[in-house]
């Protein structure tokens, strides 16, 4: 994150900065209800992508808009925090909550192009550690959409909105047409273990009523409804509290 920005992208030195300029590796692509992210997506374009607003997938969006100040969102990408699962990282969370399942490529000893999946929970094998394999490229963050109502969201708390967080939360949630939780996803990031699944929270609030209500304001920011009307289609951001 640290080298200028301007010199290296006029001549790359490292890999990293090869694989930014990669427009295949790159941009937000719907594919039925999923969605497909390139890794080198940066969070400033995760954070305005039309695809990310509202719904299943706001938590990746929130996360993004999250980050750091706006020299790190411009130049931080979503597979880069993946790969480097620091523990109090927003991206790790918000991936968990939306079971996210990672598309790896490496090259075999012919040279050809082999490539696997590995669900969010198996990739993220402990504090700055992953399950990618030193050969292996980061290539697409694909996140399952649903034909059932649900919506998801970020939330990070801190002592400075411009770095990392001490805590965040991701939640996803499945509700029927009374808004009554069927399933839910909840992570959490920022603990001396990595950024794991909060499975009891997700076995509490099954059965339970989601209630209208505005959510705290962390770092001063305007509320937001904590979760939508009943309506037809996917629901608009909830906030994580
Ligand atoms: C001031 C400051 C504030 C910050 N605040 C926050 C914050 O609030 N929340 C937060 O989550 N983060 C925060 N960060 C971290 C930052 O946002 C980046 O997400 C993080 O450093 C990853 O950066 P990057 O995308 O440039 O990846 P890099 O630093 O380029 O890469 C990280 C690691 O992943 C590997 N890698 C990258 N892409 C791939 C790929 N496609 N395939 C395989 N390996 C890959 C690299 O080789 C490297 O080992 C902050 C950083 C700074 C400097």
């Amino acid at each position: 994150m640290y080298p200028a920005p301007i010199e290296s992208l006029q001549s790359p030195t490292t890999i990293n900065e090869v694989l930014r300029q990669l427009t295949e590796l790159r941009g937000i692509t719907r594919e039925g209800r999923d969605l497909r992210i390139g890794a080198m997506t940066r969070y400033v374009d995760a954070a305005s992508a039309p695809e990310l607003q509202g719904g299943a997938f706001a938590a990746i969006a929130d996360a993004a808009r999250l980050v750091g100040d706006r020299q790190v969102r411009n130049r931080g990408t979503i597979g880069g925090s993946l790969c480097w699962n620091y523990v109090a990282a927003c991206t790790p969370v918000a991936a968990l909550a939306t079971e996210a399942t990672l598309i790896l490529s490496s090259l075999d000893s012919a040279g050809m192009v082999q490539s696997r999946s590995v669900v969010i929970d198996d990739f993220l094998t402990g504090p700055m550690e992953t399950a990618r394999e030193p050969n292996e490229l980061l290539r697409t963050v694909l996140l399952p959409g649903s034909a059932e109502r649900s919506g998801s969201a970020y939330q990070k708390w801190g002592l400075s909105t411009a770095t990392l967080p001490v805590i965040g939360i991701g939640i996803r949630l499945w509700v029927d047409d009374q808004d009554v939780c069927k399933t839910a996803h909840v992570a959490v990031g920022g603990l001396a273990n990595g950024s794991q699944r909060l499975t009891a929270a997700e076995r509490m609030l099954p059965g339970r009523k989601m209630p209208m209500r505005k959510s705290p304001k962390p770092f001063g920011r305007p509320a937001r409804p904590s979760i939508s009307r009943a309506t037809a289609g996917p629901l608009p951001t909830i906030a994580a509290s």
